[in-house]
């Protein structure tokens, strides 16, 4: 009884651990994404007009249907409902991966990239 206690301990303290080192690895990886953002700003890649533009997926053939808040620096597009940040912008006009815009836009901007592996950037929230 007293052997299973102490092993449940200690199991708790090793998932502690973990769990601080996968928060450590979330806040260093964040970073880049923060830091591009700080950089990159959604009308440095799209043209707006009165903060609209038009769907970047499937355009427009009527009234432009994405919106620009620059409040949260997002696009929402009222024809296809999604809602994007600059990394998403990047990477629906250059139909890449996200992770890949991540990658590309930290190139083009000189952001260190340091030790950040595919994994660490796909869990990344989505906007
Ligand atoms: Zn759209």
């Amino acid at each position: 009884m007293v052997n299973i206690k102490e092993n449940n301990q200690k199991e708790t303290k090793l998932e502690k651990v973990e769990k601080q080192k996968q928060i450590k690895k979330e806040q260093y990886t964040r970073k880049i994404w923060d830091q591009i953002k700080e950089k990159v700003k959604i009308p440095d890649l799209v043209q707006l007009k009165n903060n609209r533009c038009e769907c970047l997926q499937f355009g427009n053939t009527t009234t432009p249907s994405c919106q620009y808040y620059e409040d949260s620096e997002t696009l929402h597009c009222h024809k296809c409902k999604k809602t994007m940040d600059v990394i998403e912008v990047y990477a629906v006009l250059n139909n890449i991966e996200r992770s890949e815009a991540i990658k590309k836009l930290a190139k083009q901007y000189n952001i260190p990239f340091g030790n950040v592996d595919q994994k660490q950037i796909e869990i990344e929230k989505k906007v």
